[in-house]
C-alpha cells in the first residue's frame, strides 16, 4: 500500500545504511567510486549497469534525494542538479537543438526568463513568451519548430496559477513535452505528474530545502511521454547513440521493471539527461548539498502548512490596509484565480505572493528599507519572512511591458510570508507601511 505524503517526505529514499547501520542518510563526500573490476568499471561505462561512478555523474546522497523527490512528485526518475537554472538547462539540453523553439510562460521567474531569452540564444535556441492565461496564445506559438511548452505552476512573482491540464493539452496535441517549473508549490501542495506535465523541474533552493541555506536543482522524468511517436523531434532520445555502442534510449530505456512491484517505467529521458547533459555541462548538486535539502525536506509538510496559513493571514491584513491597492493571492476566497486554485493547489497557494502599493515605485523602496523581522533579499521559500520589490531588483533589466507581464510593475511587493508567528509578521509589515 503506498504511504501518506508525510511518511514518504521523511522516508523516501532514504533507508538506514546497510553497512554502518546510519539511520541519518550519510554525505558520501568523495569525488569517484572504485570499481569491482575491470568488467565492472565497463558495464558501468556502457550503461550495461547502474553505478556510481564519479560524483558529477552521480552519487549516492544525490541519489537518495533523487529518489526522494522523484516520488513525492510521482514521477519515474530525479536526476539532481546544482541549481534550479542548472535543471532548466539540462532538461532544455536533452531537447532542444539549434533552430528549435521553447513555448514559455512570460509569468515566469525572472531569472528564468533571462536564461531562456539570452544564455539560450548563444546556442541557437529560441524562445517564444506567451501570455499562459490566453489559451488561444499559446495554441498560435505552437509550430513545427516546438520542442516542449515551460511553465511554472503557480508564477514567481505573480503568483498566478497555471491551468496546467489545459496547457499540456496543447502541447501533447503538437507532439511535445510539457515542462513545469514546480518550486513554487512543492510537490506537497501540487503535482503537475497529476495534471498532464511530462517533466517537472525545482529550485531545490527554496521551499523544499527550505531554511535559505543551500542550492540545488531536480529534474523529474514523468516517464510518460511517448519519445517514439513524435517522429525525429527528440534524436537525443530516438536516434542511436554512438558514445554509447550505438544504444537508442527510448528502446534501451522506455520499459524497465523498476517501478513498485516491477512495473515496468520509461525513464529515457531521465538518463539522457544524466548521461549527456549532466556529464558533459557539469552543473552537479554537492553531496553536502544533497544531505542539507533532504533534511529540510523531511519537515516539507509541516512548513508548507504554516506558509499557507500565515500567507493568508498576511494577505488578509493587506487587502484592509489604506496604503494597498491590491493583492493577488489566489488562496484568497475573493481572488480571481480563486477556483484554479482550488483544482491545482486545494491545501493552498504556498507562502509567496504581490501586492500593489499606492504610492508606487518609491513607496515600494520605502518599504523594504522599513521593515525589521523581514529580511530584504532575493530568495523566497525560507523559513524565515523575505520581502523584495522586483521592479527595483529581479526585474529591474525588463522593459516595462515585460515587467508588467510577469507581475512585476512598480508598485509591486513581493512577500515570501515566513513560519514565524503570523502577529509578528504583521506586526512588521504595519510599522513599515506606517513609514511610507
Ligand atoms: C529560484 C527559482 C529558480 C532558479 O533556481 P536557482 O536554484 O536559484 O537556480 C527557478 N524557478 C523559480 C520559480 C525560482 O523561484
Amino acid at each position: 500500500m503506498s504511504q501518506g505524503f508525510s511518511t514518504r517526505a521523511v522516508h523516501a529514499g532514504a533507508a538506514p545504511d546497510p553497512v554502518t547501520g546510519s539511520r541519518a542518510q550519510p554525505i558520501h563526500q568523495t569525488s569517484s567510486f572504485v570499481f569491482k573490476d575491470a568488467d565492472h568499471a565497463s558495464k558501468l561505462f556502457a550503461l550495461q549497469e547502474f553505478g556510481d561512478i564519479y560524483t558529477r555523474i552521480g552519487n549516492p546522497t544525490c541519489s537518495a534525494l533523487e529518489a526522494r523527490i522523484a516520488d513525492l512528485e510521482g514521477g519515474a526518475m530525479g536526476v539532481a542538479t546544482a541549481s534550479g537554472h542548472a535543471a532548466q538547462l539540462l532538461a532544455f539540453h536533452v531537447l532542444m537543438a539549434p533552430g528549435c523553439k521553447i513555448v514559455a510562460a512570460k509569468q515566469l521567474y525572472g531569472g528564468s526568463v533571462n536564461q531562456l531569452s539570452h544564455a539560450f540564444k548563444k546556442f541557437g535556441w529560441s524562445v517564444e513568451f506567451v501570455d499562459t492565461g490566453d489559451l488561444a496564445a499559446v495554441e498560435a506559438a505552437m509550430d513545427d519548430t516546438v520542442r516542449v511548452v515551460y511553465t511554472e505552476s503557480v508564477a514567481n512573482p505573480g503568483g498566478g496559477i497555471t491551468d496546467m491540464a489545459a496547457i499540456a493539452d496543447i502541447a501533447h496535441r503538437h507532439g511535445v513535452p510539457y515542462m513545469v517549473d514546480n518550486t513554487m508549490a512543492s510537490p506537497y501542495l501540487c503535482r503537475p505528474l497529476e495534471h498532464g506535465a511530462d517533466i517537472v523541474v525545482h529550485s531545490l533552493t527554496k521551499f523544499i530545502g527550505g531554511h535559505g541555506n543551500s542550492i540545488g536543482g531536480m529534474i523529474i522524468d514523468g516517464g510518460r511521454f511517448d519519445w517514439k511517436a513524435a517522429g525525429d523531434k527528440f534524436p537525443t532520445l530516438t536516434e542511436p547513440q554512438s558514445f554509447y555502442n550505438d544504444l537508442v534510449f527510448s528502446d534501451g530505456f522506455g520499459a524497465l521493471p523498476l517501478g513498485p512491484d516491477g512495473a515496468e517505467i520509461d525513464i529515457a529521458f531521465a538518463i539522457a539527461a544524466r548521461a549527456f547533459s549532466l556529464r558533459d555541462l557539469g552543473p552537479a548538486l554537492s553531496p553536502f548539498n544533497a544531505f542539507m535539502i533532504m533534511t529540510g525536506c523531511e519537515t516539507l509538510p509541516l512548513r508548507m502548512d504554516k506558509h499557507c496559513q500565515n500567507a493568508r493571514a498576511v494577505a488578509a491584513f493587506l487587502k484592509t490596509h489604506d496604503k494597498v491597492s491590491w493583492v493577488r493571492y489566489a488562496g484568497l476566497p475573493d481572488d480571481e484565480q480563486y477556483e484554479l486554485a482550488q483544482k491545482y493547489c486545494p491545501k493552498g497557494t504556498g507562502g509567496v505572493f504581490t501586492f500593489g502599493l499606492k504610492g508606487g515605485h518609491a513607496a515600494g523602496v520605502k518599504l523594504v528599507a522599513s521593515v525589521a523581522l523581514f529580511s530584504h533579499l532575493a530568495n523566497i521559500g525560507d523559513t524565515r519572512s523575505l520581502i523584495i520589490h522586483p521592479s527595483s531588483t529581479t526585474h529591474s533589466q525588463l522593459s516595462e511591458d515585460a515587467k508588467a507581464a510577469a507581475g512585476a510593475a512598480p508598485d509591486t511587493v513581493r512577500l515570501s510570508v515566513g513560519i514565524e508567528d503570523a502577529a509578528d509578521i504583521i506586526a512588521d509589515l504595519s510599522q513599515a507601511l506606517d513609514q511610507i
